[in-house]
């Protein structure tokens, strides 16, 4: 299709054909060699009661420890390990190694016993047929509980799950593992899936919590939020909260967990396992 080719000026009269198909295996085939070269990193941010008490989560997040370009946030690759599927091996490098590292912790810090792992899943690797296999593999062989695993999932998987998609989540549930929706409230999925799914919490978007300590109506809607997960009796957990004051506003409002730059940043293992030894020692509510 010519229309999809450009000529592009490459040097003092010279050019070259640029095509955003060629760029997009280049960079698909980059990405899946980051993969088997160990060039991916995963960091972890924690997830706290916001009224002290509740027990603590951590959530993988994956970064492109890049040969020349540096440390690559997942903004960077994500998008276009999606399209082209090699989200699938990132995912699946992600939950190993994940799974490894939390399973240390587990053996080396009695602090980290209780604390539950979440990890990104994308809506490729959900329509996988194997994926519950795969699962149970990377559980057998990092010796990592089930029952202390909770897998994130978009909307988009839950849009039209058809039977095949709802037969996987109900086998992983049925595993111990929890499922939570991401991103809450940013998707186009209709509610009626909360009560088909077997989904345990959601995660409000950040974009609800931004300016609930100065808008009224942001709270109202936040509030509603949560009401709307207290009414499916789940558990909400607050994205991106950045300051003391939207702390407090969430959890006046009733929600019990939060995570954001106001608690902890995502970080490397060894700083997170550091993290939660102190954590616990210091046995502190964040908010109150
Ligand atoms: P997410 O799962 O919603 O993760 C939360 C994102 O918000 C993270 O960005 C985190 O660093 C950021 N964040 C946390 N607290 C705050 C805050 O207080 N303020 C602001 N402004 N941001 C905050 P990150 O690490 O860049 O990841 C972005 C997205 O990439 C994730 O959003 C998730 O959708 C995706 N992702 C990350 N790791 C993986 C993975 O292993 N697999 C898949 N499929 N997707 C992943
Ligand atoms: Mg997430
Ligand atoms: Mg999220
Ligand atoms: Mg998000």
């Amino acid at each position: 299709d010519a229309a999809m080719y450009a000529v592009k000026r490459s040097g003092r009269g010279s050019y070259r054909v640029y095509s955003p198909e060629l760029d997009t295996n280049a960079r698909d085939a980059e990405l899946r060699r980051a993969v088997e070269n160990d060039e991916l990193v995963v960091h972890f941010q924690p997830v706290v009661g916001l009224a002290g008490g509740d027990s603590l989560s951590v959530e993988a997040l994956v970064r492109w420890n890049h040969p020349t370009r540096g440390l690559l946030m997942p903004g960077a690759f994500i998008e276009l390990a999606e399209e082209t599927g090699a989200v699938i091996p990132i995912g699946e490098w992600v939950l190993r190694d994940a799974c490894r590292q939390a399973a240390a912790w587990r053996a080396e810090i009695p602090e980290a016993e209780p604390v539950r792992l979440s990890v990104n899943l994308s809506a490729r690797q959900v329509m996988q047929a194997d994926l519950v296999e795969t699962i149970r593999g990377i559980l057998d062989e990092t010796g990592f509980p089930a029952d202390r695993l909770v897998l994130e999932l978009t909307e988009s998987v839950v849009l039209e799950p058809d039977e095949l998609t709802v037969s996987r989540l109900r086998a992983l549930r049925d595993m111990g593992i929890g499922l939570s929706i991401d991103d809450f409230g940013t998707g186009y999925a209709a509610l009626s899936y909360l009560r088909t799914l077997p989904v345990s919490t959601l995660k409000m978007d950040r974009s609800f919590v931004t300016d609930i300590d100065t808008d009224p109506d942001a709270y109202a809607v936040a509030e509603a939020v949560v009401r709307l997960a207290q009414a499916f009796r789940l558990h909400v957990v607050a994205e991106g909260i950045e300051t003391a004051d939207q702390a407090r506003c969430l959890a006046d409002m009733g929600c019990r967990y939060g995570q954001g730059y106001h608690f902890a940043r995502p970080m490397p293992g060894d700083a997170l396992a550091a993290w939660l030894t102190a954590q616990r020692q210091e046995s502190v509510s964040f908010t109150r």
